[in-house]
């Protein structure tokens, strides 16, 4: 409410003073408090308490609108900023992967109600929000959805050699992956059989499945 006061500059800085209070209590900060009110009273000893800059920043322009901006405001500020994230796959995820390199195995969750097999297997179904608790081994061989044959990598670089890339269909769902195959031996339908790596270099990953290979009979 009282944010709306705030030039725009102002508003950036106050959403990421409440959003990193830890970041704003870095002298960095400091010196940026400095420069926008002067120097902070004797009594506020480094690092400025959130709650003293915000209240700054109301005071400073009380009538400002979002559209005014305030000439003296500092557009950006340099420096950096220690950030540590640990990603987890989740529930199904975790199940999933978990078979995956155990087992050797890629897990399917069917809803009885939507008549609908999740691959990869998922917690809740999607449609209908029911918790699915009927887990299954899809196997190995799915079918060739789609599939291309891409010439650069992700950044646009020309690859060295083209590499084909497909989606294979799994039940209602399935999985994106590599594809080791000559493409004239492609066709969309064609059983493909995933190749994993062996179980000790295995390590709960989507690439613990090295390609998909037409089944070769
Ligand atoms: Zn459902």
């Amino acid at each position: 409410m009282v944010l709306r006061n705030l030039d725009q500059p102002h508003f950036s800085w106050a959403v990421s003073c409440t959003n990193s209070a830890r970041w704003i209590q870095s002298k960095y900060t400091l010196a940026c408090a400095s420069r926008l009110y002067g120097s902070p009273p004797k009594s506020a000893k480094a690092p400025l308490p959130t709650s003293y800059i915000l209240s700054r920043c109301l005071k400073r322009r009380p009538e400002m609108t979002l559209l005014e901006r305030d000439d003296e405001a500092p557009s950006s500020w340099k420096g950096t900023l220690p950030i540590t994230s640990r990603y987890t796959y989740g529930l199904a995820g975790e199940r999933f992967f978990r078979a995956l390199k155990d087992e050797g195995k890629i897990l399917a969750s069917y809803c009885p109600k939507c008549d609908h097999t999740y691959v990869p297997a998922v917690t809740f179904c999607e449609r209908c929000f029911s918790e699915l608790t009927e887990w299954h081994d899809a196997g190995l061989v799915g079918k060739l959805h789609t599939y291309t044959l891409m010439f650069v990598d992700f950044e646009g670089q020309p690859l060295e050699e083209p590499e084909l890339v497909g989606f294979i269909s799994f039940g209602d769902g399935g999985l994106i992956h590599k594809i080791d195959a000559n493409p004239d031996e492609l066709e969309i339908g064609l059983p493909m059989q995933a190749v994993l790596k062996p179980q000790n270099e295995r390590n709960g990953s989507i690439l613990d499945i090295l390609y998909f290979q037409p089944v070769r009979k």
